[in-house]
């Protein structure tokens, strides 16, 4: 039985994984993604902590695939990424190639983590399905028939940037009234800082777990204290939701998927999350043109990049089907 490596490159964890011929996660070795140390210092722990995985294993390691937290060239294998220095125009996949003498392959997030849930979690069995990240920021693998459509300039699925409002604040792509600005781990964590310095004792719970100062709030801080009962924090995560239900309803206007799986950190907050947006999904659809998709939540939780990259190298490696579906 062979292996393959995988590598999920986040903005703020990073991942290398040996995985087996079937799909399953043998071991991962993970960090937090130093954005000060730069590109160099990633390329190093990627390049150090892959060797390492190999010398655990007595099975030959076939090929490698590879998540980017950011756009990436698909044709050319390159990173495409303007937000973290360093990696613009980068040959990532050429670089995987020569320094782990293994054929590579890169894609972005949103495309990995759509593939990893088709093959392996949430949307196994789906002929068409809909990725959608809700992390930093907002993205969307879109997967067809097993394959990811990428688009003319391998920007298909970016969901984040869609406008959907004409007062919006500048979101980071500089467009404004995009989707990611009122709907993503930013926008809640702006709105948790903004309760934090405006009514602390109202969200006294998001202060706690954030560590006591409204600058240190983050959106995992209020998806934790939502998932306690906390009621700003709560409502917090249902102003995304709304956001997000009506951003879903287009996404099924336009694709009619399946499934739609929704994952990245804010998806973990489960329930609160998922219950507004399909409450926001029937409030604002239509009585007359129904829709059928399924809205569940990613099963692969934080690894659905890095099973993604996994499917990736097997296919690279010539074994795409096994132990595929369940
Ligand atoms: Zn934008």
């Amino acid at each position: 039985m062979n292996n393959v490596l995988a590598v999920d490159i986040g903005g703020t964890h990073f991942r290398v994984g040996l995985f087996d011929e079937g799909g399953r996660r043998l071991l991962v070795s993970e960090g937090d993604t130093s954005r000060e140390d730069g590109r160099d210092w990633m390329l190093d722990e990627i390049r150090g902590r892959a060797r390492e995985l190999v010398e655990k294993t007595d099975r030959p390691v076939k090929a490698c695939g590879a998540s980017f937290g950011g756009p990436v060239d698909f044709d050319r294998q390159r990173v495409l990424s303007v937000h973290t220095p360093g990696w613009q125009n980068f040959a990532l996949g050429e670089w995987l190639e020569r320094t782990l003498g293994l054929p590579s392959r890169v894609d972005n997030d949103a495309n990995c983590g759509g593939l990893g849930e088709h093959r392996y979690g949430a949307g196994r069995g789906a002929g068409s399905m809909v990725y959608v990240t809700i992390s930093t920021g907002i993205g969307a693998g879109i997967i067809i028939g097993g394959r990811a459509l990428r688009g003319r300039d391998n920007l298909a699925g970016e969901l984040g940037h869609i406008p959907v409002s004409e007062s919006g604040a500048l979101c980071s792509c500089g467009a404004k009234g995009c989707l990611e600005t009122f709907c993503s781990g930013n926008a809640i964590a702006d709105r948790g800082r903004d309760w934090a310095r405006r009514r602390p004792e109202s969200i006294d719970r998001v202060l706690e777990i954030s560590g006591g100062t409204p600058d240190q709030v983050t959106a995992r801080s209020v998806v934790l204290a939502a998932l306690e009962g906390d009621s700003v924090a709560r409502s917090i995560v249902q102003e995304s939701a709304r956001w997000l239900g009506r951003a879903l309803l287009t996404v099924i206007r336009i694709l009619d998927p399946d499934r739609i799986v929704l994952g990245g950190g804010v998806a973990l907050a489960g329930s609160v999350l998922l219950d507004p947006v399909r409450d926001t999904m029937r409030e604002f659809g239509s009585p007359s043109i129904g829709y059928s998709t399924e809205i569940v939540l990613a099963e692969l939780e934080n690894y659905s990049p890095l099973y993604g990259a996994a499917a990736m190298a097997l296919d690279l490696a010539g074994q795409p089907e096994t132990g595929s579906t369940a």
